[in-house]
Order: structure tokens, then sequence, then C-alpha cells
């Protein structure tokens, strides 16, 4: 009876758990997996398509040519010969597999995976018996690279070790959900099991200079739904400024900053830590790691945390263009509202963490100011990354040039490559992934948040709906969209109307529109126009849906002018253009060789002009005012035509420059 009474008890138990288990297991709000999106617009679909093409093939062939690909083999004892390369080698390759994951997951392609198989086996044959891999040491113990540090862990601040698995992680879990082959995902696994045994509470103690594995383990969780990894992840980020830093720092040293705790946000406890400060990429993935933990955890300290810091970047830090990190030195956030133009670091990488970060915020807020951010950040400062043939890159993303100062990592327009090769390869794995950031669901609701001509298919709480979206944004600001539910049922679905569609290019004071918006957007339903009661930017839409419902909204895109807060000093007497989600820059090559010394007189009239010729088909605006004449184009599309001037900003005054 005893007995009995307890397994009733601990049934009871199992469920209550298993219910609150059900509400707390991750956001609250979740995206339409990419799997069940399929774009298929003119902007976004022949970049993803490049991307598979192109950039992946591209980058595999590079790691191959530098070393990166053999390293794993030497390791491996599968071949001879010393480490070539940086130490954090390793994550590159990772990130181009977790890219082609993606792409398996899009478009089969058995080549492609077996080429992914034939580069497992070599990371299996590099993983040591304990399940420790890190090329850089394996091949020679003895004598590790450069900041490899002398034995295992021991110079974790800039070693990369517990990165570079990070990044494994995530891509085997790609390539698992990809084929539903575990190969990969065991070698995940067995090192993070290595991992776990090594550190934690009353065990190793120790924090990763640059994290990720934060978001990987997190990722192992989840496929696995091993505890342990969400424990590990937790585990890193709270020993972050827990220690007084003792080791001294030569400024002799190549690595003077690179170890500093503010340069690696460990000057604090994570969650004592109010503004985005030290090397951006890092702070980025450390927050979207944040968000991750605190989704399935519910830390509402991590939360408090990462909106304080959002504050801080979005009033303060945050370019234009979506652009994150304004320091070349450290790669790093600057002091509040220090956003240079010309020397503007904002790392293709720092813009993809910031998307993968605004995404998180908006999973556990719902709120749409959060996809403002990011999709002024994919349209401008994130796609302007990578060229239009998908094999040349930007490493810094400025918003103005010379055509001299050689910002790209000694060139003036993008590279094909670069010893650390972080951003395309960061590239590699985020094109094939955009497809989850458009739409979202909770219950019985449906997130439409982006404008991307697709189809989806989307299970929400009672229902299966195929939703078709027809739009040819970012160019015009006409969507259509289809609603067939399997059944009629009730549900909601909440649409984004875009800040700047509301006269509020951001979400705080940093930027903001000299014109005030006229013309307001125009949501119809079955012809009906709707009133445009927006709550947390969104207007929601509840009712009985039927098949072949037509919701059908008209962002208006004039052409606007942006001024910066009086304290950005860069921008100071200057206005930005802006259409749509678009920003947009004035090239040399268009307005008579040069522009640095041109300016925009509050008069000046824009008109806005397709030409489907140029630049992969792209809307140019032509400025003119008593003979005087200006072209723009989207700043993502610059540097395509040789080396010159360019300017996101130009002032409002004819005035010398010093
Ligand atoms: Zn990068």
């Amino acid at each position: 009876m005893k007995i009995k009474i307890f397994s009733i008890i601990i049934f009871l138990l199992f469920l209550i758990l298993t219910c609150n288990g059900e509400i707390h297991k991750d956001y609250p709000i979740k995206p339409v997996p990419f799997t069940k999106v399929k774009i298929n617009d003119n902007f976004w679909l022949p970049r993803i398509e490049t991307n598979l093409k192109v950039t992946i093939p591209f980058a595999f062939k590079k790691c191959e040519e530098t070393g990166r690909i053999d390293n794993f083999a030497k390791a491996g004892g599968l071949m001879k010969g010393k480490f070539v390369g940086r130490r954090y080698n390793d994550s590159d390759v990772f990130k181009i597999m977790e890219g082609a994951a993606y792409s398996l997951s899009l478009y089969p392609d058995p080549e492609l995976e077996k080429y992914m198989d034939n580069l497992i086996s070599k990371i299996e044959a590099a993983q040591e018996d304990d399940g420790y891999l890190y090329t850089a040491r394996t091949i020679d113990p003895e004598n590790p690279p450069l900041g490899a540090g002398k034995e295992r862990w021991s110079n974790l601040g800039l070693s990369h070790e517990l990165y570079n698995v990070g990044h494994m992680y995530e891509a085997a879990v790609a390539y698992y959900m990809a084929t539903g082959k575990n190969n990969f995902l065991k070698i995940a696994i067995k090192n993070a099991d290595l991992i776990y045994k090594v550190f934690g509470p009353n065990k190793r103690h120790g924090y990763p200079g640059h994290q990720e594995i934060e978001i990987g383990l997190v990722k192992l969780y989840r496929v696995t739904g091993n505890e342990k990894y969400l424990k590990l992840a937790k585990f890193f980020l709270d020993e972050r400024g827990k220690y007084k830093f003792k080791r001294k720092f030569s400024t002799s040293s190549p690595f003077s900053i690179y170890n500093q705790p503010w340069y690696m946000q460990a000057h604090k406890p994570v969650i004592e830590q109010t503004k985005a400060i030290g090397h951006a990429v890092r702070a980025t993935y450390m927050y979207s790691g944040m968000a991750d933990v605190a989704a399935i955890t519910r830390d509402n300290a991590y939360i408090n945390a990462i909106d304080r810091i959002w504050e801080n970047v979005i009033s303060k830090k945050l370019y234009i263009t979506g652009g994150i990190g304004s320091r070349r030195e450290g790669e790093a956030f600057g002091e509040d509202y220090e956003l240079p133009n010309a020397t503007a670091y904002n790392e293709t990488c720092a813009a993809i963490g910031n998307v993968f970060w605004n995404h998180r915020l908006f999973l556990l807020h719902g709120d749409a100011k959060y996809i403002d951010v990011l999709e002024r950040t994919l349209y401008n400062g994130l796609l302007s990354g990578v060229s239009l043939s998908g094999d040349r890159f930007f490493y810094p993303n400025p918003l103005e040039s010379d055509g001299k100062y050689k910002f790209n990592q000694g060139e003036v327009t993008r590279k094909p490559w670069f010893d650390c090769a972080c951003c395309p390869t960061n590239i590699c794995r985020f094109l094939p992934s955009l497809p989850k950031y458009i739409y979202a669901y909770r219950d019985n609701i449906i997130y439409i948040n982006l404008f991307i001509q697709s189809e989806a298919n989307i299970k929400i709480k009672d229902n299966k709906v195929h939703l078709i979206q027809e739009t040819n944004y970012p160019w015009n600001g006409m969507i259509k969209i289809i609603v067939n539910p399997e059944i009629p049922s009730d549900f909601e679905i909440k649409i984004r109307i875009p800040g700047w569609a509301l006269g509020k290019p951001v979400p705080s004071d940093l930027y903001s529109f000299l014109n005030q918006v006229i013309e307001k957007p125009k949501l119809r339903l079955n012809t009906l126009i709707q009133p445009l009661n927006i709550n947390k930017g969104y207007i929601s839409l509840k009712k009985r849906w039927n098949k072949g419902d037509i919701i059908e909204l008209i962002l208006p895109m004039p052409i606007q002018r942006i001024i910066a807060h009086e304290k950005v000093r860069d921008d100071q007497g200057k206005i930005a253009i802006q259409r749509g989600p678009l920003v947009y820059c004035f090239e040399g090559i268009d307005n008579r060789g040069k522009v640095l010394n041109r300016f925009i007189p509050d008069n000046m009239n824009f008109k806005v002009k397709f030409h489907p010729e140029l630049l992969g088909g792209i809307n140019v605006l032509i400025g003119e005012h008593k003979g005087e004449k200006l072209i723009a184009i989207p700043y993502y599309a610059w540097s395509h035509r040789g080396v010159g001037e360019m300017a996101v900003w130009l002032p409002r005054k004819k005035y010398k420059r010093n």
C-alpha cells in the first residue's frame, strides 16, 4: 500500500514537473523551422542559392588549400605534418559544415553529404580517445601554437579550445537534424561529456575567452534531452566575473588586450553587467547563450541583464546599418555614442551575432522591436558582408570610405579570404538558416515577422496552417498573405508593422526621421480595411480563419531622411537616407568620382527608379536640386564596381571637411 501511495505521489510529481517542463521547456515563442518555410522570392532565394553553389564549396576549398582540413587528418594520424594556421582554425571548418547541413536539409545533395561524411571521419580520427578535440594541440602536444597554452585548457582566455568545439556541437546537431545520421553527433557528445567531466562546480573552474560553447551546449541539450549540457552552459556563463584577475598584463605581449577581462565580458558576473563592452562577437554570442539558458530555466536575472544591455546597445552603440562594435582595437564596442563612420569596425560576425541575439529576445518577449533591429541588420550591415558573387567578403563594414584606407584587412574592397576566416564561414551558415526568421508561433498565435515571398507550413496548437506570402519586398511594401488552415478554426495572426513605417527607425532615440511619415500603413482582411491597432509592434487579427482568407498589407516606402542623436559626433549636421528597410549610400562611381565633398540640401528631391540590370537589380535613388545630382544605391551593394569613395552620411549643408 505504502509503495502504491509512494508511486502515485511520484507520478503526480512527475506530472507537475513535466507540465511545468512543457511550459518552461524552451522559448515561449518558437520559430517556424526553416525546413517548413520555402523562400521563393527574387531577393533572398538567389542569395541562398549562391551561398549553396558558390560560398560553401568555395569556403571548403579554401579550408583545403590553407591546411585547415589537413589539420584534422594530421591529428588523426592519417597524414604527417605540423599544425598549420591559427589555433581557432578548426572552428571555420565546423561553421561551413553547419551551413552545409542546413543546405542539405533544404536541398538534398548526395555528393555534398559524401564530402561531409568523409570530413566527419577525419574529425573522428582527430578526436583523442577521451573525447578531446583540438588539432592545434593533438598534432604535436609538446609544441602547441601561439596562444594554445602548454597543457589542455591551461590558457582558456586565448586558446579557443572551448570556442571551437561549441561550433562543432552546432554543426553536429545541424547534420543530425538534416540527415538523421549520428556520426557527427556522437563525436560532439563524446567531447561534451569530457568537458562536463572536467569542468563544473567542485571540478575544474574557468570559462572560455571566446563565448560560443554555451550556444552549442544548449543545442546539444535540446537534441539529447540531457540536462548536464544545459548545466554546463550555465556554469561557463556564471564563471565569468567571479575571479579577480591576478595575471600581469604585459603591454609588449601580442595578447595584451586579448586577455583583458573587459574584452571578454568577464569584468563582472554576467547578471551584473549593464553595458555592452569588449569584443562585439563574443558579447552577442554570450547574450544569445544567456537567452537560451534563461528560456529553459526561466532565470530572470539573465533576462534582466540582457534586456539592460540591449537598451544600452540600441540607444547608444548601434549603427544605422545595424552594425555593432565600432572599434577596430579589440574588435570592440566603443563608449556610448562612439560611432565613427570611416573607421567603423562593424564586423560581419557581429552583425550575425546581433541577429542571433535579437531573434532570441523576440522569442522571449514577443515584441516586434527586436525584429526591427534584426531586419535593419539583416538588409544592411550583415548583407554587405558578402559580395553578390558569393566569394568575396568584408570583415569590417564601415559607413564611409575614401577609397584609400585599407579597412578590410589590407584591402579597400571585399576579399576572398582571411587568415582569421570567421566572417566568410559565418555567412556560410547564416544564409541557409534565414527562412527560420520569417515566421513564429505560440499556442494558437502565428507571428509574421519578415516580409519575404515564401510558403510556410505552420503547426499551431489546434490546427495546421499553410501560409503563402507574396511580395516584392524590399523594393516595394505591398504584401499579400493567403491563409489556408487545414480546417476552419479560431486563431490569431500577428503581423509586424515595422518601426520605420511608423516613423521610428530604431526603438530608441539614437536615430530619428527628419520628415514625418505622412502616409500610414494599411491593412486589409478580405478587402476590408482594418484599424491600425498596434500592440508591441503587431496588428493582431483574431477570427475564425477559412481557406483562402487574404491579408493585404501596404507599407508605404517614402524616401526617409535620418538624423542621429546629437551626441553622435561623426553624424552631426548630416543625414542618411533610407527607403523601406534599406539604408542607402553614395558611391563615387555614380557621382562623378567623388562623394565626400558632397552634401544633401534639405530641399533636394529624391526619386526612386528600379534598375534590373544593376547590382543584381536594385532601386536607385536619384536626388536633384538646382542642377546638382546625387545618386544612391543600397548600402549592402556597395564596393562591387571598383574602389572609390563611399558615404552613408552626408552633410545637409555645404561645408569644408577637415
Ligand atoms: Zn568575423
